[in-house]
């Protein structure tokens, strides 16, 4: 089974509910060691997403991706809009012209996306930010590919691992970002980037059940 371009846009869909029903959740996360803004941020860039859902319909994959890259690129400010921003506009191409996805065609879109996150913001593990919920959420997947695992088994164990990452921040401190200026004070709370990263999963896994 493969993930098609309509699961694709229920994930985004899900996205957006996911994003407004938790948006103050995240944005007490970053009350805590930043501005509190993210779940605003987030909530902001998602619904301009959701505004734009019925132009995608029938487009392939990497259309579909890019274009929800740069709405949320010029849709949200701070840190996330542009490192989000990336993950779909960078993880578009390798979908470019696909109206289905396998895992392995999966994998490669989450594998660019955070790669250009990562060029982008410069993290390196245990810098407490959500590249620390997206690594783990990559090795999930390239392990469940090479296990041969469903989408749906893969998506699963990737949720997991990006829960794991989120929590695994909370001791962390931070060296990336506007918790980094709080030093040792950014211990002990959970970053809300990775926070969002676990939606972003939750939206997949229940984009696949619809
Ligand atoms: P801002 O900090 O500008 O207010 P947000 O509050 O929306 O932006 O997003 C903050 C999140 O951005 C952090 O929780 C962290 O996960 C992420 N972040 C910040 N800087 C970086 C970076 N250099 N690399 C990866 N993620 C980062
Ligand atoms: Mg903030
Ligand atoms: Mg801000």
């Amino acid at each position: 089974m493969a993930l098609t371009n309509t699961q694709v846009i229920l994930w985004l869909q899900q996205c957006a509910q996911l994003f407004e029903k938790n948006s103050d959740y995240l944005t007490d996360l970053d009350r805590e060691i930043g501005d509190a803004d993210h779940g605003l941020n987030m909530n902001r860039g998602f619904k301009k997403v959701l505004e734009k859902l019925p132009e995608f319909e029938n487009k392939d994959i990497g259309f579909i991706l890019k274009n929800t890259g740069m709405t949320l690129l010029s849709n949200i400010g701070g840190a996330s809009g542009p490192l989000f921003g990336t993950f779909f506009i960078r993880g578009a191409k390798p979908a470019a012209g696909l109206e289905s996805l396998d895992l392995n065609q999966l994998y490669d879109v989450f594998k660019d996306g955070v790669d250009g996150i990562v060029s982008r913001g410069k993290a390196q593990p245990s810098d407490k930010t959500m590249c620390d919920a997206w690594w783990p959420v990559l090795d999930a997947l390239k392990q469940a590919n090479d296990d041969k695992l469903s989408i749906k088994e893969a998506v699963t164990k990737a949720l997991d691992a990006a829960k794991k990452g989120a929590e695994d921040t909370i001791p962390m401190q931070a060296k990336k970002g506007r918790a980094s200026y709080l030093g040792e004070r950014s211990m002990g709370h959970k970053d809300p980037g990775s926070a969002s990263v676990v939606f972003i999963l939750q939206a997949l896994t229940e984009s696949l059940d619809k």
